[in-house]
């Protein structure tokens, strides 16, 4: 078996947007998210390597993994949070929070929600495809941040070799976010990986690399 890629949009900039399908389909889904915001690469790399190191286990997953590596390619290309269009993808998700207010420009959350081609792909396929987690990986002061009390358990089960708090708010609204949106309007689970600024590629897998293997193993439950 080996993994499919398609295509799921493209970015405000023009860029596409690729999703790798690890295991079979049918199978339950999470999603595994990274360079939502493109000055945070690390945790574009953590993706990718998990793409990489999952080649091995295909035949062993109880889980689909839908993994969209470089997930804001305008804001990874520039080294910047924002897309094309200067807004924080983060903050543009249909949730029943969204608000058209901000503090910084980083923090733009669009126009309206889903004014931007790489939140209407991603909520569009959240809807369709059920996935019982979303994982996104980030990077900012390190914790495992989960939305509401249903994602403690998959929060916890990444916690394995990652030394730092585990955390149910980040410190500051977010309005629109992923997790909001997951958590609040679908119903599914979220975790954020908050990776430390500028970790080294091997540090940052060896700490939730092999848990991230172990929970697509086991899936859903
Ligand atoms: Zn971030």
């Amino acid at each position: 078996m080996k993994e499919t890629k398609k295509i799921i949009t493209h970015s405000a900039g023009g860029l596409p947007i690729e999703m790798y399908v690890l295991g079979n389909i049918n199978l339950p889904k999470f999603f595994l998210i990274g360079g939502v915001h493109g000055d945070e690469p690390e945790g574009s790399v953590l993706v990718w390597d998990f793409i990489k190191n999952a080649q091995s286990v295909l035949q062993k997953l109880n889980s689909c993994c839908l993994a969209i590596p470089d997930y804001n390619p305008d804001g990874l290309k520039n080294n910047q949070r924002v897309n094309a269009n200067g807004v924080d993808l983060n903050r543009n998700f249909p949730a029943s929070d969204w608000s058209p207010e901000f503090k910084a420009p980083r923090y733009n959350p669009g126009k309206q929600p889903e004014s931007e081609p790489e939140t209407k792909a991603l909520a569009k396929l959240l809807r369709e495809t059920n996935p019982f987690l979303v994982i996104h990986c980030h990077t900012y002061v390190p914790q495992m941040n989960y939305t509401g009390e249903r994602s403690k358990k998959w929060a916890l089960k990444l916690m394995k070799n990652f030394n730092h708090p585990i955390t149910d708010d980040i410190g500051y609204p977010t309005p629109g976010s992923l997790g909001q949106f997951c958590y609040y309007n679908l119903k599914t689970a979220c975790v954020c990986i908050e990776l430390p600024e500028q970790v080294e590629q091997q540090k940052a897998w060896d700490m939730v690399g092999p848990a991230l293997l172990e929970l697509a193993i086991n899936g859903d439950n």
